[in-house]
């Protein structure tokens, strides 16, 4: 079996098939223009305007927080902290919607104590991806099971049986999945230089400010719809910056500027399984905002699928977009 793609996607699925003693290869381009590089690493289980759960995530956070868990037990490195979420209400509609959600018991068990500014989100977590990349590709590159190179699914994998494409932004350009309707959203982050951050608090109005060494944070992130460059731009700089003077308590300094792509769906939800015409080709992808969250499971869709024929979750199976 081949991985194509050593960022979130294919780090979870490698992990998965490793835990449960398979036998696989990987390849990756350097992590060259992958998402999971930039990725904040945040799980908030209460998001967007409307005050929703978040998608599965009563199934899919403890899932996660096992996995990484479990990372981090065997190759000795820290990736997982638990976090809690300050989010300033953006209007007094908002305020009220809270209210009504918290009394039907809507949000239980991440809905917190309000006050008359904000309210307080439990049970969210921050994954360090970054610290994740690297430690598993120096253990599988030691393994002899990740090749670096730039790899075409559709050829290269004839040796290999089976190949699962796990290439993030690179998919739409995928034959074998071009059925599948991609969507691009471009997202930008800083780094900032500040103080007197509660190192387990996530700050959130509309961005969110994100502890993460002491004495810096993230500020992010920007959500541009369509947009396929990942070029840095200074209209979504300006945006950062003003909702880090909002959010942070003391001056800061501006240390990075990043960009990504993410992959999505028009119905919101990932891919995972195989291509309808061409059984030897997987895939695992499209994962949004939400990476660190969707992956693990997702791995565990295809182990279970690989080990007891177990049909992929119909809401995620990428052959929803097969006509017919
Ligand atoms: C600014 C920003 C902030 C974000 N913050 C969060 C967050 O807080 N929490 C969260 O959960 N998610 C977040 N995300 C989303 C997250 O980054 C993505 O969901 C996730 O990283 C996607 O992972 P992936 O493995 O599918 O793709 P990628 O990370 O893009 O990985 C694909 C890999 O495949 C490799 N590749 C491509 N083509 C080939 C080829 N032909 N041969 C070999 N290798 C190839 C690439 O080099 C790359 O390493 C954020 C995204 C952005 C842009």
């Amino acid at each position: 079996m081949l991985i194509v793609g050593q960022g979130l996607a294919g780090t979870l699925l490698a992990w998965e098939l490793e835990r449960n003693g398979a036998d696989f290869r990987m390849v990756d381009a350097g992590h060259d223009h992958a998402a999971s590089r930039v990725a904040a690493g945040i799980i908030n289980p209460i998001t967007g305007q409307r005050l929703v759960k978040s998608w599965r995530i009563d199934e899919l956070l403890p899932l996660a927080r096992a996995v990484y868990r479990d990372i981090e037990r065997k190759l000795g490195v820290t990736v997982w902290r638990d976090m809690r979420v300050r989010r300033h209400f953006a209007n007094e509609t908002e305020r009220l919607v809270w209210g009504e959600k918290q009394a039907r018991g809507e949000l239980a068990p991440y809905g917190g104590d309000a006050d008359q500014d904000g309210f307080w989100i439990e049970g969210a977590a921050h994954v360090d991806v970054a610290a994740l990349l690297r430690a598993t590709r120096a253990y599988w590159q030691k393994t002899g099971r990740l090749g670096e190179t730039r790899a075409d699914p559709a050829t290269q994998g004839r040796d290999h049986g089976l190949v699962i494409v796990c290439t993030g932004a690179a998919l739409p350009a995928e034959p074998a999945f071009a059925f599948v309707p991609w969507a691009m959203a471009k997202g930008e982050l800083l780094t900032v230089e500040t103080t007197d951050l509660a190192p387990d608090v996530i700050l959130n109005h509309g961005h969110w400010v994100l502890p993460t060494i002491p004495g810096e944070a993230k500020v992010g992130a920007t959500y541009a719809r369509e947009v396929r460059d990942d070029d840095p731009t200074p209209a979504a700089r300006a945006q950062l910056e003003h909702s880090a003077r909002a959010l942070l308590p003391r001056p800061f300094v501006v240390r990075r500027h990043e960009t990504g792509l993410r992959l999505t769906l028009p119905d919101k939800c990932p891919v995972v399984g195989r291509s309808p015409h061409d059984s030897n080709l997987g895939v695992l992808a499209g994962l949004g905002s939400k990476g660190v969250l969707l992956a693990p499971w997702l791995a565990r869709q295809w182990w279970n699928h690989l080990s007891e024929g177990v049909p992929f979750d119909p809401q995620v199976n990428v052959g929803r977009f097969w006509p017919g």
